[in-house]
């Protein structure tokens, strides 16, 4: 089972918006842009929501019978690791191998030692094709490398053998994460990265590594562009000469976690696929969720009011619920409104501060990412929150559909 070139992660916290986030890709696919869906939830959301791997294959067998999608689409199980894998098999076909947890654990002497002796060959001047500068690998900066991810890699490599074992290779696409960590990946560590997962056979498809700056939840990109366009640039010529190098699957692609939102980087991350010929997959998950929220508060009438007890109740869970994703939100409380005050907004006014508007003057970028990682409390009010969504089904998935493509699938590939 092989990946196609362009793929969009495209999770759903509440499983409702499924054919909505497919129509965006077909009016992406009619405008000449073939992107494939993959529905992904993380054991996180599975957990905090109550649903099940189960919930989001009928998720998307159902909007894709719905629409009369023909083309390929996949079930992501999303940073998944060893102890909760096995309720992903029956249902997932992309797998999202988490290692960052086992970075900086160092691995048996014994295989540091057959790493060291196998790459040897690359210590002195490492040229990659298309990188004008050359790498100065020594026998240091192998060590150091494989003191920080071969452990990982053999983890990733264990958890692809067990999922193999069940599922058949050829039945899975793998995926190798380790993007929820502190520090970014360089060009060279990917370089080497990829040999070690190349020397356990794991057949690897996409990678997501941690790239430069912050990819924080639903909004834009934070840190240093020139940095960050020159890092892309140079991951996607490690990953085409690793490619040959080291006989990785042809389609191997960079794939990028917490990429929704990232509208800096999209017209830059765009032109180097191009200009390559490469793929890519984007993860834009929890974006949807917040389109769901929009969409309600554009409905006006009771379901604004639901919207701003939404708020009320993040607001006052704020610590609570910001905890678990510390490392990828960056809110400035102080610049949170009151939950007084988003009770005298209007429905342009509420949807206007949430909506994802680069500029607009109602944007704010705070409340956003508090909205995002609230979605506990709409999961908490149960039946009412579900009503909620389907009395706006319409005017929900009109947001939904426009968020993706509009304002993501434009963007990137330059429609
Ligand atoms: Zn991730």
């Amino acid at each position: 089972m092989q990946i196609a070139k362009y793929s969009f992660g495209i999770g759903d916290r509440f499983g409702n918006q499924g054919k909505a986030q497919l129509s965006a890709l077909i009016k992406a696919k009619n405008a000449g842009i073939d992107i494939v869906p993959v529905w992904n939830k993380s054991h996180r959301e599975h957990g905090i929501v109550g649903t099940s791997p189960a919930d989001v294959r009928t998720e998307a067998d159902t909007s894709v019978k719905a629409l009369g999608w023909e083309d390929e689409y996949h079930v992501d199980a999303d940073h998944i690791n060893m102890s909760n894998v096995d309720g992903y098999i029956d249902y997932s076909d992309f797998f999202t191998l988490d290692v960052a947890d086992y970075i900086n654990e160092p691995a048996d002497e014994s295989s540091v030692n057959a790493f060291l002796d196998s790459n040897r060959k690359y210590i002195g001047d490492l040229k990659i094709p298309g990188i004008d500068q050359a790498y100065k690998i020594t026998e240091e900066v192998l060590k150091d490398i494989a003191g920080k991810y071969l452990f990982a890699t053999e983890q990733a490599a264990a958890l692809y053998r067990h999922i193999a074992g069940k599922k058949g290779a050829d039945n899975m696409i793998p995926e190798v994460s380790m993007d929820e960590v502190a520090d970014p990946q360089t060009p060279v560590e990917l370089f080497f990265i990829l040999r070690m997962l190349a020397g356990e056979n794991l057949p690897l498809q996409t990678i997501a590594p941690k790239f430069t700056g912050r990819f924080n939840k639903g909004v834009d990109y934070e840190g240093d562009v020139a940095q960050f366009e020159k890092e892309f640039e140079e991951d996607l010529l490690v990953i085409e000469f690793a490619i040959g190098e080291f006989g990785l699957p042809e389609n191997l692609k960079l794939s990028v976690h917490s990429g929704s939102d990232k509208f800096t980087i999209y017209p830059i991350m765009g032109k180097l696929i191009q200009k390559y010929g490469k793929g890519i997959h984007v993860k834009t998950a929890g974006t949807t969720w917040l389109e769901e929220i929009i969409g309600l508060a554009a409905a006006d009438g009771d379901a604004l009011q639901l919207a701003k007890k939404i708020y009320r109740n993040a607001f006052e869970k704020q610590e609570a619920l910001c905890a678990p994703y510390a490392t990828v939100i960056d809110i400035d409380f102080s610049n949170l409104p009151s939950p007084e005050e988003v009770d005298t907004w209007d429905s342009r006014k509420y949807a206007d501060t949430l909506r994802h508007i680069p500029g607009h003057a109602d944007y704010n970028s705070n409340f956003r990412q508090l909205i995002h990682v609230g979605y506990k409390v709409a999961a908490e009010l149960g039946e009412e929150y579900y009503s909620a969504l389907k009395e706006n089904a319409d005017v929900i998935a009109q947001n939904v559909e426009e968020n993706i493509f509009d304002r993501h699938i434009k963007r990137l590939f330059d429609l």
